[in-house]
């Protein structure tokens, strides 16, 4: 479902990824693990379409990211580094807003149902300004899921959550994961034990391991983890 070839992007000197190529099929949820500057970010923000590579191309559910990425990213659901959400909305009203902006049929009633699916009940008719990290997370999640697509990519989706908010979000992942492709970053190895089935290490811009993660014990990937990026 997600194609990768040769990708290589360059910020005037600086090459924030050099050759990176994989694929992704339906059913995977592959965890992208690298130190700070990796190029995690930089990788995501290619497939999403916000910024194009220098070389190389990509295929997300057939449509390329050059031809057509409004066919890209309408199958992609995508969590963002910083979860840019308008916080003057309330929770509710911005989940119906971005339900109507992916031309979900019956927008309110999908916007009630994924309030409910990712517990946000309590919450939802609160501003997003006055929600907790934990709970915009939940909020970030709801408009990523919101039209059910194929694809979810995820940026470091439970930085900064409490170890109860984590767990919440963690179960999410794996069971809306079900049956779509699924990449997220993170750099907390637990993380990749917990939810996903195979793990791609990326430095230096460059992928430096790429395993099926039931060959691999978290400690087994926690030591090549540091070989690999020191
Ligand atoms: P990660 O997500 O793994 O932390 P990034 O993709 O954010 O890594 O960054 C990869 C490299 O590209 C870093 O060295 C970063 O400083 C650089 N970089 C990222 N975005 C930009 C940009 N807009 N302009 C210049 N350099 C950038």
């Amino acid at each position: 479902m997600i194609e990768i070839n040769n990708i290589t992007k360059l910020y005037g000197q600086q090459r924030a990824l050099d050759g990176v190529s994989f694929s992704i099929a339906r059913g995977e949820i592959v965890g992208l693990l690298g130190p700070n500057g990796a190029g995690k970010s930089t990788l995501m923000k290619i497939l999403t379409c916000f910024i194009p590579p220098t070389e190389g191309d990509a295929t997300v559910c057939g449509h390329s990211i050059y031809d057509d990425p409004l066919g890209v990213r309408r199958c992609i659901g995508y969590l963002p580094e910083q979860n840019p959400l308008y916080t003057d909305m309330y929770v509710r009203e911005y989940l119906r807003f971005a339900a109507g902006l992916c031309g979900v049929k019956a927008p309110a009633a999908r916007a009630d149902e994924m309030i409910e699916l990712t517990g946000l009940t309590p919450e939802a008719n609160k501003k997003i300004g006055q929600l907790s990290k934990g709970y915009r997370q939940r909020v970030g999640l709801a408009q990523a899921l919101i039209h059910d697509p194929e694809v979810l990519i995820l940026d470091e989706p439970t930085t900064g959550l409490d170890p109860n908010q984590l767990e919440f979000v963690r179960q999410l992942i794996r069971e809306e994961g079900q049956g779509k492709a699924v990449l997220l970053s993170t750099h907390v190895m637990q993380e990749v034990e917990a939810m996903c089935s195979r793990t791609i290490i990326i430095n230096h811009g460059r992928i430096v391991a790429d395993d099926p993660l039931n060959q691999l014990t978290a400690g087994q990937l926690t030591e090549k983890f540091h070989k690999l990026t020191n």
